[in-house]
């Protein structure tokens, strides 16, 4: 089978390593990467050589006779029409949002949406939203750092104490998890907060305070899963009031909330952010899904009046392109073996993690049909 890399467009990221081309060729199977594709990830055309991959100078020429395409976002209308017919598209396809599975289908490819990987134990080292939400909790607390003007730890010298930085994580999922993580690194003090109660041990045994809203058993019963339900405005008015006093006193909010297929829940208002301290940050993790701060503009990093920040930046995993290709590149590999061996390729419907992440297959849009 042929492997195609196009480049990615308003993405640092690409699809396959050296390290995965290598693994591919192994099997027996060719690769073809669209020259430059890797350079924004420290990869030069000619490391994909040495791993076995021939480069193509252009998208539609590594596209043409590609039975298999890697991606890391959706690709272009442009880029569906230079697709084989029938070919193979694995990647993160925004399957929530995506316009393009009409034109997928009719151009009969079977498309996998990586999103919507089950969360289960077998599907983890394939998991992408895992491997770049960890990357993405890890570089907002250093841009928390970058953007506030003061220590994270507390510091004892001869010219005076400084105390140490107070950070609040809203949120407390993969990125959460990694931002409480590096922000005790760094030496601050962490409080933070979930609508799954089943949090509050994983922040406690990593140095963190878990901040409760006061819940009925019925709405922990509701949030005792992996994803979190969109909550009712009563238990909204009781979060808001909590971290409204708690946001006074943070010098760093952390947030990370994101409801699968929903708007990201608004969890800091305008209101919140005029009585936060000069000089507090916030970093909206949540800003490309429409943001948890009612300020956040996506893509965009705001000094209000009130000397707070609000950081809005988009696709932080890309700021970290190098590691975060390599390990989405990892996700990919271990995906497509599930399908392509050196027999061949073989997409077995019966199989929970393809079934569950096929969005366009033979003519049909498959994705809401199910
Ligand atoms: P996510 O990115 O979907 O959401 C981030 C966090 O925001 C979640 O913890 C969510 O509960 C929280 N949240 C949503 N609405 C909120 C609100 N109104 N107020 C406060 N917090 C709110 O989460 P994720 O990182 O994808 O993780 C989701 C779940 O998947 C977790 O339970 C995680 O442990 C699990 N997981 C399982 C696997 C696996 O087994 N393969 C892999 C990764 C994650």
């Amino acid at each position: 089978m042929q492997i195609a890399i196009p480049a990615e467009t308003g993405d640092t990221r690409v699809a396959a390593t050296p390290e995965t081309v290598k693994k591919f060729v192994a099997m027996g199977h060719s690769v073809v990467v669209q020259s430059g594709a890797g350079f924004a990830s420290a990869v030069l055309d000619a490391g994909f050589v040495e791993a076995g991959a021939s480069i193509a100078p252009t998208r539609a020429e590594a596209l043409a006779s590609a039975d298999i395409v890697l991606t890391v976002r959706p690709l272009a209308e442009e880029a569906i029409s230079e697709l084989k017919e029938g070919a193979v598209l694995i990647g993160q396809l925004a399957p929530y949002q995506n316009a393009t599975f009409p034109a997928l289908a009719a151009k009969k490819v079977s498309a996998f949406a990586m999103e919507l990987l089950p969360r289960t134990t077998r599907a983890q080292s394939m998991d992408v939203l895992s491997s770049q939400n960890n990357i993405a909790g890890y570089k907002a607390v250093l841009l928390a750092n970058q953007f506030y003007p003061r220590f994270m730890p507390m510091l004892m010298t001869a010219a005076g104490t400084v105390k140490p930085a107070r950070v609040l994580i809203m949120g407390v999922g993969v990125a959460g998890l990694q931002a409480i993580a590096t922000a005790k690194r760094l030496g601050a003090v962490v409080e933070a907060t979930d609508v799954r109660s089943s949090t509050k041990e994983q922040v406690e045994s990593l140095g963190g305070k878990f901040i409760e809203v006061p819940m009925s058993d019925e709405e922990k019963a509701a949030n005792d899963g992996v994803y979190a339900k969109e909550m009712s405005d009563d238990y909204k008015q009781r979060q808001a009031e909590l971290v409204a006093k708690h946001a006074k006193a943070a010098d760093i909010i952390i947030t990370t909330a994101l409801i699968p297929g929903r708007p990201a829940p608004r969890l800091i208002s305008a209101e919140v952010v005029a009585g936060m301290k000069p000089g507090s940050v916030i970093i909206d993790i949540a800003a490309e899904a429409g943001g948890n701060c009612e300020l956040t503009q996506a893509g965009e990093v705001i000094k209000l009046d009130n000397g707070v920040t609000v950081v809005g930046l988009a696709n932080l995993p890309g700021m970290l392109a190098a590691d975060a290709s390599s390990l989405y590149a990892k996700n990919l590999l271990t995906f497509l073996s599930l399908m392509l061996s050196k027999d061949g390729f073989k997409l077995d419907m019966e199989d929970d993690l393809l079934a569950a992440t096929l969005v366009t297959h033979a003519g049909e849009v498959r994705f809401g049909n199910k």
